[in-house]
């Protein structure tokens, strides 16, 4: 049996420390073992990572006891948990949290109770209400009895060191659980009963009727139905003659339940399809895995090889993750592998209730769903037998997560899991990351392409342009010029005019993230950008400036361009309220519907608002982001961005990249099934690279234009990045430990010659404040910045992103 253990603690410790701990003869404890371990003064819950024989250690402590009697961590789990921890600088215990069962509970409620009433101690006057209160009150919890006496913790510790009381750990139920339902058998044969029911028949009718229900039903019948009709008494003494059987077995919630699928269709592959599929397979059946980055326009026929190359990995016996990057956006995704797979799904995402998120992932962990589809944390799911590994859009914000520790990145966290599972990973995408593509030219990843829609083959061209979409620019500056001071350029009006005489239907979007304090000349467009940085500057009405939120260079408000030295300078804000407002005025009468963060909170109003668009119940739909996302709504011919430099000029070296995916994706929401689709896009910057290749729905452009802005400037993938960030309630304090790490990390730099590594900042965080806290950051950027913070002893507090998803 082991005798040492090394355990990552639920505390705040040095990123991937585990600690060691001796295992006591009566535990029998194995590696992925939750247990309970003395850190400290405290006892706390940790994660055994290795089980070992020896340590060099002098003292070591001991394991209190083992939390759940199962392992909860496989091998694998524990090793993809040490990459996590150890790439992204995050702690193990948190980083191994992601892996655990649902609806764990981690931390114990103590409870005290008296061993012995006399002690032969002196004890102090709180020691002596200590024993009077438990004697009289039997078991209590600590922190009830510690509230109710006012006493403080030091004495009940040392009561306990003198074996006067005991403390004991009691873990909650978890907050969710298994649900079971109950059903009835007979427990005789038919010939059986049919000669004992008559004589039941005079004693006890209704039993003998519940007898014949049972009889003439063909399946087992469940007690929740019985109990409707018949006492549950009669239940009672039935079973306790020994007539029935009341079996207990595992409810499983189905987020899918009551879902009707449609028959499958089935297609003849075209041949770049089955180019794909051919390469897919291959790779599946060579025990040498790849990484494929599928490139493909919307339509191309993508979700096809993702289904067939899944089809190929369960006939062999493998299992899947299938990932996309909110599900509540892809219930047609959710359609067609149910219907292609019937049975065989799981589904996890953050918004299934406790229970049906325990079940899915119960039944996942037993090997009984062959493929999970779900949402970021999809990725840790308990698939037993990986094989293959899909990121649907994987350039999606979403994979990266931003809110909890560990900061990981779904796509770079599966290519990890497929090294060690060996599976393949695809990649899909019809703008995929600029990373991911440049991995791909250097042959890190394999490159596969489908160039056209399916429905409508087109014969131009080739690459994986989509000559569907042929957004017509307006510049807004024009518009300005001739006196049109509202939102709606001359030619979006007649276009909005022709498609609603047309019997068609319209989107309007509005990107709104970033908006309302860049800065920009309505009379020539210039943006007010950084003279060191190249980013926008952002105004701030406290201190009526403008500010770089990489470098924090500051400059007074302007009150003329400095460009054409006009005088209208301003600041973007727009709501999609006032976009309604204005289309109502030129356009009386016609249906508007709504859609955005605000107006559609539930994932209910969101269905239902695409739902009743779908229908043709509204002429226009009016929305930010979020109607960007592949939808399908054949009768749309025309789509208008109302703004497409809002979100463009974001003080962040991704904006670029993000403006262009949103541009592309929103133009291809026209014209889905005809040939009159029009994209109308206003802006003031009509030359800006990331409008114009997006407007022409030109990808690779975009590519060569972002990557060599990117190489210049040594950002990902020539360079890495690492933000770090502090956030307190008093701005000043938080810019001065910030401004004392940037010393530390400078200091560092030249003591270790880390001369590649440029330190940014500190700058204050776009934006600035965050819940009532002020945030500060420093990046780090350069080919390795994180062999440098390695030598820093980073003080607590800060939190660190390795891989920034921006760094705005
Ligand atoms: P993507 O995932 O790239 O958006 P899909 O796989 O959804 O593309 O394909 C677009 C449409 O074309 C779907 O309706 C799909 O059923 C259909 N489709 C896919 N492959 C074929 C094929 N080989 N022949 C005919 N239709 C196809
Ligand atoms: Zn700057």
């Amino acid at each position: 049996m082991a005798k040492y253990a090394a355990v990552a603690v639920d505390a705040k410790v040095d990123h991937s420390r585990t600690f060691t701990y001796s295992v006591p003869e009566s535990l029998d404890v194995r590696q992925g073992h939750l247990v309970q371990v003395p850190l400290g003064s405290r006892e706390v819950s940790g994660v055994v990572f290795s089980v070992i024989e020896n340590t060099e250690l002098y003292e070591v402590r001991e394991i209190i006891g083992i939390v759940y009697p199962e392992v909860i961590l496989t091998p694998t789990q524990l090793a993809l948990a040490e990459w996590i921890s150890g790439y992204y600088m995050a702690p193990l215990f948190e980083s191994s949290f992601v892996m655990m069962p649902p609806g764990l509970t981690l931390t114990p409620r103590v409870f005290v109770s008296l061993i012995s009433l006399y002690p032969s101690v002196d004890l102090t006057d709180s020691q002596v209400e200590i024993i009077d209160y438990l004697a009289s009150n039997g078991r209590v919890e600590r922190s009830v009895m510690e509230k109710s006496l006012g006493i403080h913790k030091s004495s009940v510790d040392t009561l306990r060191d003198l074996g006067v009381i005991k403390t004991e750990w009691v873990w909650n139920k978890p907050k969710t659980s298994p649900r079971y339902a109950w059903y009835l058998e007979l427990s005789l044969p038919r010939h059986e009963l049919d000669i004992i029911l008559p004589s039941i028949s005079n004693k006890t009718p209704r039993q003998a009727e519940l007898l014949q229900k049972l009889l003439h039903s063909d399946l087992q019948t469940s007690y929740s139905s019985i109990v409707k009709e018949f006492d549950r008494a009669i239940v009672k003494k039935l079973e306790a003659k020994g007539l029935i059987n009341l079996i207990k077995y595992r409810v499983y919630r189905d987020p899918l339940a009551g879902r009707e699928f449609l028959q499958d269709e089935s297609h003849d592959l075209t041949s770049d399809q089955r180019k794909a599929i051919v390469e897919i397979q291959r790779s599946l059946d060579s025990g040498s895995p790849k990484v494929f980055l599928l490139n493909g326009v919307s339509g191309s026929g993508k979700t096809e090889v993702y289904m067939q190359s899944i089809a190929h990995a369960i006939a062999n016996g493998k299992q899947a993750i299938m990932m996309v990057p909110e599900l509540s956006l892809a219930p047609q995704t959710v359609d067609r592998f149910g219907r292609r797979f019937p049975g065989q799904i799981a589904i996890l995402h953050s918004g299934l209730t406790d229970g049906e998120r325990l079940d899915q992932w119960d039944r996942t962990n037993k090997g009984e769903s062959n493929i999970v589809i779900g949402s970021r944390g999809a990725i840790f799911a308990p698939q037993k037998n990986l094989g293959i590994i899909v990121l649907d859009e994987e350039h999606e914000w979403t994979y990266k997560q931003q809110d909890a520790l560990p900061l990981y990145h779904a796509r770079e966290v599966a290519i990890k899991l497929a090294a060690l599972t060996g599976s393949v990973v695809i990649l899909g995408s019809a703008t995929p990351d600029v990373v991911s593509t440049s991995r791909a030219e250097r042959g890190v990843y394999k490159k596969l392409s489908l160039p056209s829609r399916i429905k409508r083959p087109l014969s131009l061209g080739g690459g994986t342009r989509d000559q569907n979409q042929q957004g017509q620019i307006v510049d807004l500056r024009d518009e300005l010029g001739s006196g049109n001071r509202g939102l709606f350029s001359r030619l979006l009006v007649r276009s909005i005019k022709g498609a609603l005489d047309a019997g068609k239907q319209i989107m309007l979007y509005l990107n709104r993230r970033g908006s309302g304090s860049l800065v920009q000349c309505r009379d020539c467009g210039h943006t007010l950008l950084c003279r060191r940085c190249d980013l926008p500057l952002t105004y701030h009405s406290e201190t009526e400036r403008l500010l770089c939120h990489q470098c924090n260079y500051r400059l007074l408000n302007p009150r003329q361009c400095p460009e054409c030295f006009g005088p209208n300078i301003r600041y973007m804000g727009l709501g999609t309220q006032r976009v309604v407002d204005e289309v109502f005025g030129m356009f009386p009468g016609v249906r508007i519907l709504r859609w955005d963060r605000d107006s559609s909170n539930s994932q209910k109003s969101h269905q239902d608002t695409m739902d009743s668009f779908q229908h043709g119940e509204a002429d226009i739909l009016v929305g930010t982001q979020m109607i960007a996302k592949g939808l399908h709504f054949p009768n749309v011919t025309l789509v208008g961005i109302l703004c497409a430099d809002i979100g463009l000029f974001i003080p962040d070296y991704r904006s670029g990249e993000r403006a262009f995916q949103l541009i592309y994706q929103m133009a291809g929401r026209s014209g889905r099934e005809s040939d009159i689709g029009k994209v109308v896009i206003q802006t003031y910057s009509p030359s800006h690279y990331a409008i114009v290749s997006a407007a022409k729905g030109d990808y690779l452009e975009f590519y060569g234009r972002e990557i060599s802005y990117r190489r210049q400037h040594r950002l990902p993938p020539f360079g890495k990045l690492i933000r770090l960030s502090y956030a307190h309630t008093n701005n000043d304090r938080c810019s001065k430990i910030a401004a004392s790490l940037v010393s530390d990390i400078k200091k560092q730099r030249d003591i270790w010659g880390f001369n590649e590594v440029d330190i940014l900042g500190a700058a204050p965080a776009y934006p600035p404040r965050l819940r009532g806290r002020y945030i500060w950051q420093v990046i780090l950027r350069g080919q390795d910045p994180r062999s440098l913070l390695d030598k820093v002893n980073i003080p607590s507090g800060w939190v660190l992103d390795v891989d920034p998803i921006s760094i705005a």
